[in-house]
Parts: C-alpha cells; sequence; structure tokens
C-alpha cells in the first residue's frame, strides 16, 4: 500500500477490499463464516481444488488399484515429477532441480548427508541460533553420523537482539573451517528475511557449500535459486503452499550439483532414474535429476491436494501474491500501531519490504493466554513461546476487512481484559 494509512474506519477497510488485487480466489477456500483464519503460514488453508485433485487421487484408487500408477486421471508413478515442473517457477528453478518429496526434515537429513563432507580443518556447519528446531535437531545428528561434535562442530551465528541476524555477523562467520551452511530464508518466528543471493554469493567465494529452507518463503514471494547459485534448498507444501496436513515436502538441488554428484546420501528405489527402477538391480541408477533425492514410495495422498493448490498460484502469479501479502502485512502494522497502542505489544518483524516475510510478529507478555481469548473469539493466531503471536493474512484469502475485525476484536479482548480468564501458558499444539 503506497499511501500511508489515515484512516482505521471499517469502510476503509472494505474500500480497500474492492480495488484489491487476488480478490476472486476467496472463494476457491473453505473459509468459516465469521471466523479470521490468522495462520495460514502455519497451515494453509483447504482449497476446492485442492479437495478435487484429492478425490481424483481416491477415485483413481477406487477404479483403477495398482494401475494407478501408470493409469487413470492422475497417474502417481510421474505425480512428485509432475508436481516438480509446476513447483519449479516458484522457486526460480529449471524443472530438473525440483522434486516434490518428504518433508523439511527429512529433507535436510537428506541433503546434508548428501553434501556435507568435513574434510581436515574445513568440517563445519553453519547455522543459526534463531532457526527452527528440527532443522538443527536435523543437523546435530548428521553431525554424530560423522563422529563429530554436535556442539564444537555446528555454529549457530548469535543474534544481536534475540530476534533478527545480522547479515555481516553471517558472513563473517564464514570461515574456512566452515563445510557447510543451511540457513531459513525467513525467520519463523520475527519473519525477517535474509538476503540469500548475497549470502549465497558470499558463501560460494569461500567455497562453502550453502542451503537454505524455504518454509516461511515459498508461496508467499518469488525467489531465484538458480540465478543466485543456490546449491540446495527444502521447504513444506503445507504452509503457505495449502497442501494440507503433512502435505510431501520439496527440495531443490542446483543443476551445477546434479552434474557431479555419485549418489544421494540417502538411496532409495524412487531416487532411480525412472526407466530403470523396475529393472529391480541391486546398483542404484540415480535419475540425473533432483528426482534422484526422493526415497520410497511417494505418499500421494499427501501428494494429490498440492496439485489444485498449485494451479491457483500458477493463475494467481507469485509476484501477485507478493505485492497483495506486503501491502496485508502493511495494514495489519498500521492499524495495530493506530488501534493498540499503550496496550503492552510490540511489533518485532522488520517493517522494510525488503527484510520483511508474510507475517506480523507481535510481542507481549501476556501472549500466550491473549492467543486463547482470541481463539475464543474465532480468530485463529499461532502462538510462539515465549511471547509471540504471529498474525499471517494470506494473499488468496484473507481480505482487508478481516484484518481489520481481527484487530478490533484484539482491542476489545486487552481493553476487556478477556484473556485474564486464561492461564498464560501455551498448548500443547501451539
Ligand atoms: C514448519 C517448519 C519445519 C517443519 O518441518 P517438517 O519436517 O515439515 O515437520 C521445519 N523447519 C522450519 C523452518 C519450519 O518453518
Amino acid at each position: 500500500m503506497e499511501e500511508s494509512l489515515l484512516d482505521a474506519s471499517e469502510a476503509y477497510a472494505i474500500s480497500l477490499d474492492e480495488k484489491a488485487e487476488l480478490t476472486k480466489f476467496r472463494d476457491e477456500f473453505y473459509l468459516q463464516k465469521d471466523h479470521y483464519y490468522m495462520d495460514g503460514n502455519s497451515l494453509g488453508l483447504l482449497s476446492k481444488r485442492a479437495e478435487e485433485t484429492l478425490l481424483n487421487s481416491l477415485e483413481d484408487w477406487k477404479r483403477f488399484g495398482i494401475d494407478g500408477w501408470l493409469g487413470g486421471k492422475q497417474p502417481w508413478f510421474s505425480l512428485s515429477e509432475k508436481m516438480a515442473g509446476m513447483l519449479a517457477p516458484l522457486v526460480g528453478a529449471k524443472e530438473e532441480e525440483v522434486m516434490a518429496t518428504g518433508s523439511i526434515t527429512v529433507n535436510i537429513h537428506q541433503l546434508i548427508a548428501t553434501f556435507y563432507k568435513p574434510e581436515g580443518k574445513r568440517k563445519k556447519i553453519l547455522a543459526d541460533e534463531l532457526t527452527f528446531p528440527s532443522d538443527i535437531y536435523a543437523l546435530q545428528s548428521q553431525l554424530r553420523l560423522k563422529n563429530l561434535d554436535p556442539v564444537e562442530d555446528l555454529i549457530r551465528v548469535k543474534s544481536r537482539d534475540g530476534r533478527t541476524l545480522n547479515e555481516e555477523d553471517i558472513i563473517a562467520a564464514m570461515t574456512d573451517e566452515v563445510a557447510i551452511i543451511f540457513l531459513p530464508s525467513v525467520l519463523y518466528r520475527s519473519g525477517q528475511l535474509l538476503d540469500m543471493e548475497l549470502l549465497t554469493h558470499k558463501a560460494q567465494k569461500r567455497g562453502i557449500i550453502i542451503g537454505f529452507d524455504l518454509a516461511h518463503s515459498i508461496g508467499l514471494m518469488p525467489h531465484e535459486l538458480h540465478d543466485w547459485g543456490v546449491d540446495f534448498a527444502v521447504w513444506c507444501n503445507y504452509k503457505y503452499l495449502n497442501g494440507g496436513p503433512g502435505s510431501v515436502g520439496g527440495l531443490f538441488v542446483h543443476e551445477k550439483q546434479l552434474g557431479i554428484l555419485p549418489e544421494p546420501g540417502l538411496a532409495g528405489w524412487f531416487g532411480s532414474k525412472k526407466e530403470k527402477q523396475f529393472d529391480m538391480e541391486h546398483v542404484l541408477t540415480p535419475a540425473a535429476t533432483a528426482g534422484a533425492f526422493q526415497i520410497g514410495t511417494p505418499h500421494i495422498l499427501s501428494l494429490a491436494p498440492i496439485l489444485g493448490s498449485l494451479e491457483i498460484f500458477q493463475e494467481a502469479g507469485i509476484e501477485n501474491i507478493r505485492r497483495k501479502s506486503l501491502s496485508l502485512t502493511r495494514y495489519m502494522m498500521e492499524l495495530i500501531d493506530f488501534e493498540l497502542r499503550d496496550l503492552g505489544f510490540s511489533i518485532t518483524n522488520p517493517m522494510d519490504d525488503r527484510f520483511r516475510g508474510g507475517h506480523v510478529s507481535l510481542e507481549h507478555l501476556e501472549a500466550a493466554r491473549i492467543c486463547k481469548a482470541l481463539k475464543e473469539n474465532k480468530v485463529t493466531p499461532d502462538f510462539r513461546a515465549p511471547n509471540v503471536i504471529r498474525l499471517a493474512p494470506i494473499a488468496l484469502y484473507t481480505s482487508y476487512h478481516d484484518i481489520w475485525k481481527t484487530v478490533q476484536i484484539l482491542k476489545t479482548i486487552m481493553i476487556e481484559e478477556q484473556y485474564k480468564k486464561f492461564s498464560n501458558e501455551r498448548e500443547v499444539v501451539a
């Protein structure tokens, strides 16, 4: 949004929706009436098209049994490859550099097992202290598997303010002891967007392999992984990409790496060259593409909804999605600033569009119980311990008016102190 917010009225929110882009896609999603879903960065909502492609796969199973692998509406044997072709533009990759497979954590294991080759002094893994725990657990166990020290040999770049990272600090940590770097594109808590192009350039000048976790940027903004020269990346398809709970994830391996790899770190028969797979030989002939990093039989029922969902992204255009998302979060921050002043909140995500992901990160001492009060009032936020409320308006299905309502509800909760009837502890799934 170019103009700064002068008008906090409901009418203004409605007028923003009237001239907004991408509004036609809202009807494609299953939204609950009078419910404000601000958690699409944790689990995107179901679209009618995703439902349809899931039902297609069930129908293929029903009608064709095992022949669904090559027949039916969505042949299972090539479904991952088909999906890869649709995911590639979202990460700025060639089709052969992408595969829909695994999950974030599994794909980290796969690609670290493949690319991490500690040798002599150059044996450390470089990560950061703010990243998602699962990523760290995976790196630690990869170190243990190589008989290295999960504490000593894992460098976690420190944050200066406890919320964001400074690229200069990351670059300063790229010493000749580092074999591989693994970082998030967008930090899950503060929503900070790192400069992947710069970091890749600096890593490569120092001969260090670099990979990214795109969990909080895929489906939110464009990427240019191929042109930036990123070695590898992983992501899930259930956050901004709306592929459904536990849907199959994705990975990217740069073409320059595909040519020289002997074998995937974790091999399995679905990594075979497709024509060779059913020769059933005991020597793997890996695919020449990122398909080589598949392990076992694809989870078809967790892949199928992604197919329908990705059609929506093709039609909407990822640049348009990013532009709208920035406008939605900008509007939300301005309203919060205006309406929730002096109520103990601070917005702690970066303000600048160039450094911001897709959610607003609101800190408050009573965050856990404010989230419970929001849920009781039909707003779905997301809580991250100890004190962060994440609110993610989604370009494809959140309206400006939804944001307006959310902020009004939050204001009422605070003024009436409704949160006080809940305990200030997180729930099992926060
Ligand atoms: C969501 C998320 C995960 C979850 O990993 P899964 O293997 O899909 O369960 C991991 N890392 C980051 C950064 C995430 O945001």
